[in-house]
């Protein structure tokens, strides 16, 4: 269970609001968006916005992105010519047709969490 930690970890607050400064972050990437920082101008004004709209604080650092990245424990390595290495915090093969088409490699698991239910351990 992955939703244990992560609510161990952060208040259901802190998680919504760094959903949201996370997907400000895959915005800008998704529309090729340029800024004077990686939190720069547009992005503290994107985060106003939707902070006035929600009654959310979107956090302009990245306190919390250690957590967050510390719960992505499912990690694939593509095998074909890019090599991506995605990591994922619920276990779900990052393949796309997008990628299949681009590059043509298939993504293996190289880790996961000691508690997958899809693998089994013998009890030591
Ligand atoms: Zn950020
Ligand atoms: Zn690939």
């Amino acid at each position: 269970m992955l939703s244990k930690p992560l609510l161990d970890l952060l208040s259901r607050k802190d998680i919504v609001e760094t959903l949201l400064h996370e997907m400000i972050h895959a915005y800008f990437y998704v529309n090729n968006l340029q800024d004077d920082d990686d939190h720069g101008t547009r992005f503290r004004l994107y985060a106003h916005y939707i902070d006035n709209m929600s009654g959310t604080k979107i956090k302009i650092t990245h306190d919390f992105h250690d957590e967050m990245e510390s719960l992505k424990r499912h990690w694939w390595l593509c095998d074909g010519p890019c090599g991506m290495l995605k990591k994922q915090a619920i276990n779900r093969t990052p393949d796309t047709k997008a990628h299949k088409r681009k590059c043509g490699g298939n993504f293996v698991k190289i880790a996961e969490p000691d508690d997958a239910p899809a693998k089994k351990r013998r009890k030591v």
